[in-house]
């Protein structure tokens, strides 16, 4: 089949209505959305945009859902999640086209995607039937403590554009594992492959009313009148600080059980003992992996002033021979910005920091031609007066700062906000470890650009968000804790 073939049969098989209560509907008033391609700029699909009366039909459908899910085996749960995990194997091919077409990233890195997303599957499928309590005495001796985990119910899960497949099952995956019902909400840039997704966890027997998608072209048609349902128990949510902050004030009318992955600035610390050819392998992992539009992306190199010229030089050689194309061109490696004004906002970060004394050794502008190409870039000499430095740049941008000691990086890299991911790259394992107990971060790689994984807890600390998805902790934040006691026996 040409790629012709293959993409008109995709955007064919993928469901374009709203998923309330197992049905597949219009939208309350027949409005819809289209989604572009942001490496051509032309329509994708065309789906149902949610009202706000379809949004409450599908906290409706949750609710009623609810009791009954929360009363079925973990092994049922953990079965129809290793279905799915199967189902998104046998699907693969048309998962990771969808996602380069809606977001653009090349179709490698997608395929890579459908890999990482399509484990959280089968992590929770496995951790679902081990969620234990326990059965013991009081100090006294005179009660019977039950302690157990229970769902903590109607979830809604508000997923970003930039990674559309993993997002979706690193929240969906472990409230189904809970035995919570939902409402996913997917980015309104990149909804499709979330509607294949859902169409495969039905296949997979997830019953009607426990997973509800609902796309829209207005965020607040969905979140407003959700958030303002009391039935709701709880909102987890991936996306910008600004968007969490407003989530969690809205949460609080309610007590809501919140999960926030928030933004991050993370800083890739280069020591003078690292090894540099290793080190430039991190950095174009942490740095170009998804067009830096990664809350993980390596955002500031704080490099030893000692190995900054030549870390700076190996790095700048690599990003050049990089060829920002059409993802679905086998040759492209760097995918465009996922909207123009994604491709604006980079543009701005870059031209700031020129101004402010820094150089670009590689690339510097947007790439000419249609689509939202950015030209892979290294800067130098971009001081903590730029933006670069203080900001998440969401791009294919490297800004290298040159640090004088340990407690200066340390300095340098705790001076954000955000303690998201970092990454150290050094060969003394005492000096990685006691920068790893320094900085506020919820993620660190020693001597290593990507360390993502299902079963690791992933999160942030400060203005990076609360909570953990993946790992043992994964579930966790979908359940609450119920203590029954009874006078001993
Ligand atoms: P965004 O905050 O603009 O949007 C995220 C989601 O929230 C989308 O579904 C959007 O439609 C929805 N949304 C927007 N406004 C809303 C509102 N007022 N109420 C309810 N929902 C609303 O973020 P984005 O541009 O899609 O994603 C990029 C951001 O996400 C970056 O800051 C990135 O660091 C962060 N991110 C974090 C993680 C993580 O795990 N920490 C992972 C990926 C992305």
């Amino acid at each position: 089949m040409s790629i012709h073939d293959k993409v008109s049969a995709v955007l064919e098989a993928t469901p374009k209505g709203l998923l309330i209560n197992g049905e597949w509907r219009d939208a309350s008033d027949g409005g819809t959305f289209d989604v572009e391609n942001p490496a051509t700029g032309e329509i994708l699909a065309t789906l149902a945009s949610a009202t706000e009366e379809d949004s409450r039909a599908a906290m409706d459908a949750a609710a009623n859902a609810q009791e009954s899910w929360a009363r079925t085996s973990t092994r049922e749960r953990s079965e129809i999640l290793r279905r799915a995990f199967d189902l998104v194997q046998e699907h693969k091919e048309d998962l990771a086209l969808l996602m380069t077409l809606e977001m653009g990233k090349p179709l490698k890195e997608a395929q890579g995607e459908v890999v990482y997303g399509g484990e959280f599957l089968r992590w929770f499928s496995e951790e679902a039937v081990r969620h234990y309590g326990r059965y013991a005495s009081t100090p006294e001796g005179n009660l019977k403590m039950f302690v157990s985990h229970k769902p903590v119910g109607p979830c809604l899960l508000i997923t970003p554009w930039n990674f559309p497949l993993a997002m979706a099952t690193r929240k969906v995956a472990p409230a189904v594992a809970a035995g919570c019902t939902m409402i996913l909400k997917p980015a309104r840039l990149t909804p499709l492959t979330s509607q294949l997704f859902a169409k495969l966890m039905i296949e997979a027997g997830i019953p009607a009313g426990v997973l509800n998608v609902v796309s829209s072209k207005s965020a607040s048609n969905v979140s407003d009148p959700i958030m303002a349902d009391p039935r709701l128990r709880k909102v987890s949510f991936t996306g910008s600080t600004p968007v969490g902050k407003q989530l969690m004030k809205t949460a609080t009318d309610h007590v809501l059980r919140t999960s926030m992955e928030l933004g991050g600035n993370g800083p890739f610390i280069v020591f003078e003992d690292a090894d540099l050819d290793k080190a430039v392998e991190g950095a174009m992992a942490a740095k170009m992996r998804n067009m830096g539009e990664a809350c993980t992306a390596a955002n500031r190199f704080l490099v030893h002033e000692s190995v900054a010229e030549e870390f700076s030089q190996k790095f700048a050689a690599k990003l050049k021979a990089l060829k920002p194309g059409n993802g679905l061109d086998e040759d492209s490696t760097v995918g465009p910005m996922v909207e123009k004004k994604a491709l604006d906002s980079v543009n701005e970060f870059v031209q700031d920091a020129l101004e402010k004394g820094a150089s670009a050794v590689v690339g510097g502008k947007p790439v000419d031609g249609p689509g939202y190409f950015f030209e892979p870039t290294l800067l130098t000499g971009v001081s903590e007066e730029c933006r670069v430095f203080q900001e998440e740049i969401f791009g294919p941008v490297a800004p290298v700062t040159t640090f004088t000691d340990e407690d200066d990086a340390v300095r340098l890299a705790n001076m954000t906000e955000y303690g998201l991911a970092s990454y150290v790259f050094t060969e003394d394992i005492s000096r990685a470890l006691r920068i790893g107990e320094r900085i506020e971060y919820g993620l660190l790689g020693l001597n290593v650009g990507v360390i993502s994984n299902a079963a690791a807890p992933f999160g942030g600390v400060k203005e990076s968000g609360v909570g953990r998805e993946g790992g043992a902790e994964g579930i966790a934040e979908y359940t609450t804790v119920q203590y029954m006691g009874m006078p001993s026996p």
